[in-house]
């Protein structure tokens, strides 16, 4: 099917079903619908992972650099300032291990849905080769550990360790980081590694307390619960009656292995997640060997540039993200032809995932509850060969609310439209906190010169330069979306973000600059560009149905200046690649050392 195919009275009845569909899921409670797992929901934050009765003395010293955050972004940053010869230290999270996401999400089923030759960092200087080209959590962890033996992290590492407080000492010109294991660590630098989806959410629905079954949240998995483990299958389900809520990337994972292994799984959906195939396979070791240098950073920037719209000459990675994302149809279309064009072909993309859904699943019902009925860009689009299929197993069944989300949770289970699913065990597939703001996220509040806490600073949002440096707290190095770049791959950004952190700070380090920051004009000239680009999207993104992408649809306060960059993350690397080269500190106040 073509563009040209999609006629103009299925166009319109298409624009009439998005609207309807998105018109259904607007609440005015936006992200204050969800609720945070803490107060009576603490325990549902519990690391199920950690030794909880591991202690260790204090730690109380001077260092050049203090990590926050030991996943990719930590990592990363890491490695590249031991390249730069910057070795003295400290990684600081309150897990216990490297990883990220990838120590916290051990779910059944869990795996990363961009080719692992792309989103597996580094693989050129480990040697490492990825046993598929989808690789799953337990594989990806294990790599992460890799990462700590071989780059001599583990050494540097300050696990179950969660930041009381970091405040900025002007008088010797560091960083005073206090966390909850009583250690004081001054240091030249600060970068916060937080990740993006590392603060999970629970929805706000009514009752949820009282739920008197075994529940929690998908990236605290309870293999108490469930038996089994991330690579052995689950074996204490087989008598129990399983919910879940949510229907996000995470659900469509986590969903055929319940299948399999639960005596009932109840799947409450409250919008559908489209999605494609995904053909996995086995790495084929002689094509590994025989790349060439230079070649992962090549199918890095080849693959974003093919799931953004550049249109690279060879599609390398060439799988279901790159045909569906070929076209940035977000954007807005300099003529309104050239809209329209965008538009079919977001509707042929997506009519053809919805064609998808009625070719697999048997009962014509489920089937088109099945169908998303929104544009592509409006939530992640998944891909996973066993998610649809699920729904043709006995013990299967789709619950859906209809766009307004399950009505209520009772001691038993679950309500919608007034009635009652009994349930054993409950989980939460809800998702993780996106688009708040930074402080919220990062769970401290960084003090910065004269005391001023961000958050006071940033009341109405964020201020940076490029995501990364913010005025009034010097030598602070952000790696967050918050201001800065986004995109399929979000190893990509992670890896480029790291680059740029390590030689911000080796540069100073090496050289007389004690402090750094970003200017205010730069850091309103940054905000600017970010407007002008997020208006090329605005149209498309309001059109959506609600969603983290977009706050929701609600009326989030900090979301004019809370943007990520949303060209291209190519271009994006390249706006930071070129600060570097230029060598100036164009938009940065540096107090050199006299
Ligand atoms: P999402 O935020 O994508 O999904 C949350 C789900 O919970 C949605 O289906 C949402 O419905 C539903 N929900 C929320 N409140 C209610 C309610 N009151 N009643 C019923 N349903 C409700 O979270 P995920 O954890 O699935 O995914 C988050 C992100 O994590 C992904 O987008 C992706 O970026 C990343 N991820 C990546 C993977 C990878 O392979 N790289 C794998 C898994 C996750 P609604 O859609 O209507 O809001």
């Amino acid at each position: 099917m073509s563009s040209d195919d999609f006629n103009d009275e299925q166009l319109d009845a298409a624009r009439a079903r998005y609207l309807e569909e998105r018109t259904k899921r607007l609440r005015s409670d936006g992200l204050r619908q969800f609720q945070e797992l803490n107060g009576e929901f603490a325990d549902l934050d519990r690391d199920p992972f950690a030794d909880p009765d591991f202690s260790r003395d204090p730690v109380t010293q001077d260092t050049d650099v203090v990590i926050v955050g030991a996943g990719f972004a930590g990592m990363l940053t890491s490695v590249r300032l031991l390249q730069h010869d910057v070795s003295d230290l400290v990684i600081i999270d309150k897990a216990g291990d490297f990883g990220g996401t990838w120590y916290w999400n051990r779910y059944p089923g869990c795996m990363c849905d961009v080719e692992s030759y792309t989103y597996l960092p580094l693989l050129e200087e480990t040697g490492y080769m990825p046993t598929m080209k989808y690789a799953s959590a337990p594989e990806i962890f294990a790599y992460c550990q890799q990462i700590g033996r071989q780059f001599g992290l583990y050494d540097r590492a300050l696990f179950q360790t969660q930041i009381r407080d970091t405040v900025w000492d002007d008088d010797i010109g560091r960083w005073i980081v206090t966390t909850d294991r009583d250690d004081v660590l001054r240091a030249r630098f600060l970068v916060t590694a937080g990740g993006i989806l590392s603060k999970a959410k629970l929805p706000g629905i009514p009752g949820i307390e009282t739920f008197e079954g075994r529940a929690f949240h998908t990236s605290r998995w309870n293999y108490d619960v469930t038996g089994g483990g991330p690579t052995e299958p689950m074996d204490r389900l087989g008598d129990l009656c399983v919910g879940i809520i949510g229907t996000g990337a995470t659900a469509v994972q986590a969903v055929p292995q319940l299948a399999e292994a639960a005596a009932s799984v109840h799947v409450f959906q409250r919008t559908p997640s489209a999605v494609g195939p995904r053909n996995n396979g086995p790495t084929d070791a002689e094509w590994f060997a025989g790349l060439l240098p230079g070649w992962q950073a090549e199918r890095i920037r080849n693959f974003t540039e093919a799931v953004t719209g550049k249109h690279p000459e060879v599609d390398l990675v060439a799988d279901g993200w790159t045909e569906v994302m070929w076209d940035d149809t977000q954007s807005a279309g300099a003529t309104p032809e050239e809209a329209e064009r965008l538009e079919r072909l977001d509707f042929e993309t997506m009519e053809s995932l919805r064609l998808r859904v009625a070719e697999v699943v048997e009962d014509p019902e489920t089937a088109d509850l099945l169908k998303p009925w929104y544009g592509k860009h409006c939530k992640r689009v998944c891909f996973h060969d066993d998610y649809l299929p699920a729904f043709n197993r006995p013990n299967v069944h789709l619950v859906d609310t209809a766009g307004r989300g399950v009505e209520r949770v009772t001691p038993a289970g679950v309500v919608v439209d007034g009635v009652e699913y009994p349930l054993d065990v409950l989980i939460f597939a809800s998702g993780f906190e996106v688009t708040t703001d930074l402080t919220d996220r990062l769970g401290w509040d960084p003090v910065g010169r004269a005391g001023v806490r961000m958050s006071e600073r940033w009341h109405d949002g964020a201020h940076t330069l490029h995501g990364v440096l913010s005025a009034e707290f010097p030598n602070l190095c952000m790696i967050s979306i918050v201001q800065a770049g986004f995109g399929t791959n979000f190893l990509h950004f992670l890896s480029e973000s790291a680059a740029h952190v390590a030689w911000i700070i080796s540069t100073c380090l090496d050289t007389d600059i004690r402090t750094i920051e970003a200017t205010p004009e730069a850091e309103e000239e940054w905000h600017m560009r970010l407007l002008r680009t997020a208006g090329l999207i605005a149209n498309y993104s309001l059109s959506c149905t609600p969603g983290y992408y977009n706050s929701e649809q609600g009326n989030n306060p900090n979301g004019r200046r809370n943007l990520t960059y949303t060209g291209s993350l190519v271009d994006y690397v390249e706006i930071i690649r070129s600060w570097r080269s230029d060598g100036e500190f164009a938009g940065a106040k540096l107090d050199r050392q006299t």
